[in-house]
């Protein structure tokens, strides 16, 4: 890449910070961003607001504290990326498959030539919950030592930093992640219009009553996986949404049929 290249897709990388607890985290992770050359924070409704200790941690890098906006949801704070990682602590226990910090480095460099692409870190104390993992399209996990997993927030936003800065500057023998579908012609659809494609793809499979009684969770993660992996573009997501309107449709007349046979 070259240097105007790395900026611009510098400029793309977005770190979000979730519910963070203590203020001072967000002073050093802004710090750990700006050595690498990142000035994209997000915050997303911090437990305390940036105060003294934020900015004695940034030593220098206040400014990416100072323009950080601040976010009620994940959900709003990612609406407009076209990838989203979750960086979790946890090897096991989660849904969705980690990914190595290089691979992950390389896939979210790779992302940024079709928009914004987020790094999701969560609570000092608990990490990301499990509905915040849900709206993250795939997991980074550092290899740390199972027995004492958990780093440090800011210690985690420096070494994921670390990797995007080498993917970045060229400066590693990761080779281009194989099988990966190029971006589609009208560019890879946002989160935004993902999530509007899954909530009606819920609703849909209840009101088609596709769960038979099973809670509905496998079925969802399942089919969220599937279509993360198809790349969807926007005009794809307009064609599917489209499919489940009509079936939608049928649904609601298959029911007023019924209720209109028991009444008759
Ligand atoms: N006790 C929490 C740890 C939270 S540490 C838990 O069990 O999840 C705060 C955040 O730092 C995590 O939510 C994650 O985003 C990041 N983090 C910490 N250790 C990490 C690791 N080994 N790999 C990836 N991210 C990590």
């Amino acid at each position: 890449m070259n240097a105007s290249s790395t900026s611009a897709a510098a400029e793309r990388l977005r770190i979000v910070l979730v519910g963070t607890q203590h203020p001072g985290n967000i002073g050093s992770a802004a710090r750990a961003m700006k050595t690498m050359g990142l000035s994209k924070l997000v915050l997303v409704a911090p437990e305390k607001a940036p105060d003294r200790d934020t900015h004695a941690m940034a030593a220098g890098a206040d400014d990416l504290v100072e323009s950080a906006p601040v976010f009620a949801t994940l959900a709003e704070a990612v609406a407009d990326c076209r990838w989203v990682l979750g960086a979790t602590a946890r090897n096991r226990r989660i849904q969705l498959e980690p990914l190595h910090p290089r691979d992950a480095a390389v896939r979210a460099v790779q992302a940024t030539a079709s928009g914004p692409v987020a790094l999701v870190f969560g609570r000092e104390r608990t990490g990301l919950d499990n509905d915040e993992l849900q709206l993250c399209h795939a997991a980074v996990h550092i290899p740390s030592d199972p027995a004492f997993s958990s780093l440090n927030l800011a210690a985690a936003v420096q070494v994921l930093s670390y990797e995007l800065r080498c993917v970045l500057l060229g400066d590693t023998d990761a080779t281009p992640v194989e099988g990966r579908t190029p971006p589609p012609a009208e560019g890879v659809a946002s989160h935004a219009e993902l999530e509007g494609l899954f909530g009606q793809l819920a609703e849909t499979l209840e009101q088609i009553d596709f769960h038979k009684g099973r809670a509905p969770d496998s079925a969802m993660r399942k089919l969220r996986r599937l279509y993360l992996r198809a790349n969807l573009d926007s005009a794809d997501v307009r064609l599917l949404r489209g499919v489940l309107a009509d079936a939608q449709r049928m649904a609601r007349l298959a029911a007023q049929a019924s209720v209109a046979g028991k009444i008759g």
